[in-house]
């Protein structure tokens, strides 16, 4: 049988925007249980990270605050992880409060556009 793939990791743009609005209801989920079951929030991030793995697509900007890269627990300021700004450098260290890996994030773009620039997400090379 011969048929014509896609390339490796593209995935249809229907199946990314579910992707995508999963990853979205799981965080609204992690943030809503995080006050009674916070480890069920930790496994709401690792489900959204799988699922973002799995179909090739990045966590929106806001998303990727919240949660630890390293350890993958849900990050909340003043709960779970402490946020340090640097007002001279412009940018602000998160520090998670489970393995206490620290990111930087610059906060200059923030200044310069408030609310959120959303890129359209088209892939095709075609
Ligand atoms: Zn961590």
């Amino acid at each position: 049988m011969v048929q014509r793939r896609r390339s490796r990791g593209t995935k249809p743009a229907w199946q990314t925007e579910i992707a995508q609005e999963r990853i979205e209801i799981l965080f609204r989920n992690a943030g809503k249980e995080f006050p009674r079951h916070p480890e069920l929030s930790d496994r709401y991030v690792e489900i959204a990270r799988k699922i973002a793995m799995k179909f090739n697509v990045s966590m929106p900007s806001r998303l990727k605050h919240r949660f630890c890269k390293k350890c993958g627990a849900f990050l909340v300021p003043g709960e779970s992880c402490r946020i340090r700004l640097n007002s001279e450098k412009h940018y602000r260290i998160q520090t998670c409060g489970l393995c206490g890996d620290k990111v930087r994030h610059p906060y200059v773009r923030e200044i310069k556009k408030k609310g959120e620039l959303k890129k359209p997400v088209n892939m095709q090379k075609s």
